[in-house]
């Protein structure tokens, strides 16, 4: 059984309670992390802890814990679950209060929960096989660049593309894609240039992204960030994913149409690679 941390405390998971009165319960007024583990450490913490810092100051969410302590729990949770590959999850709301739109008074005490997912990240299937999508229309709210636990489009696009036997969604705002449901997207042109949309409030500014958008610039290969369409989707190579539970997972089709030759791209494969190899160059 997992040891997972609430409120100060490493309890046994099935010991672990939440109020019900908690507002990440009744309003999703909660923000949240998620950071891989490889070989028992942690991939890129310092940038989730500096997005964590960014998605606490938009919802004005004080969390009395410094970088080091969140860093501390991170390490104790990775030990007393002996994980060595997997994840872990960080979730922070606005505490507990009788249910009430208005915050609760100064000085409340934010909820902090935090566990550990075992998960393989390297040897996964999709990242060999590549994944396929289908395109929906973005329902989400106007603040997708804050990390909050309000996931519930993201749920019902995950399991209308299950339902039509595709395995994710890419989410489609006023003709153009923003993101998948929980991972940035990203298509490669006819004249090889790595396109992914421009951060704004319509997306989440994945940390995957930014490493994988550094890395393209560091081995010459050419980016692009901006809007781009179905239509060029139809009409790209390549396609894939970022996010920090899968890095790179190609993707092979779009809406039941092959992307490329249906196969997992060469330069996404060689990407997920140059991702690897920063991944466990920087393990803390
Ligand atoms: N977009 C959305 C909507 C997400 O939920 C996620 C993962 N939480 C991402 C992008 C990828 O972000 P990251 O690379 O930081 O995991």
């Amino acid at each position: 059984m997992r040891t997972v941390y609430v409120n100060g405390e490493y309890v046994p998971e099935n010991e672990a309670k939440i109020s019900v009165f908690d507002r990440g319960f009744t309003f999703a007024d909660a923000i949240y992390e998620v950071t891989a583990v490889l070989r028992g450490k942690l991939v890129d913490i310092d940038l989730h802890l500096a997005r964590l810092r960014r998605s606490l100051g938009e919802l004005a969410l004080d969390l009395p814990l410094s970088d080091e302590a969140l860093l501390a729990i991170h390490r104790e949770l990775i030990t007393r679950n002996q994980l060595e590959e997997g994840l872990i999850y960080l979730q922070v709301s606005r505490g507990v209060e009788d249910r009430n739109f208005h915050f609760p008074p100064e000085g409340t005490p934010p909820t902090v929960v935090m566990y550990s997912q075992a998960k393989k990240v390297i040897d996964s299937t999709p990242a060999v096989n590549g994944i396929s999508v289908i395109s929906l229309p973005d329902l989400r709210w106007g603040r997708c660049d804050i990390k909050t636990t309000q996931l519930l489009y993201a749920c019902l696009a995950k399991e209308q593309a299950k339902a039509q036997g595709a395995d994710d969604a890419w989410l489609v705002r006023e003709g153009q894609i923003t993101e998948g449901t929980s991972n940035n997207a990203f298509i490669v042109t006819r004249d090889g240039a790595v396109v992914t949309r421009d951060l704004s409030h319509a997306l989440l500014p994945g940390i995957t992204r930014s490493v994988v958008n550094t890395l393209l610039s560091e081995h010459d290969l050419r980016l692009e960030e901006r809007a781009w369409t179905l239509a060029e989707a139809e009409q790209a190579t390549e396609a894939f994913i970022t996010s920090s539970t899968s890095f790179v997972w190609p993707v092979i089709s779009l809406n039941g149409q092959p992307i490329g030759d249906g196969k997992p791209g060469v330069l996404t494969q060689r990407l997920r690679q140059i991702y690897l190899d920063h991944a466990l160059a920087v393990l803390k």
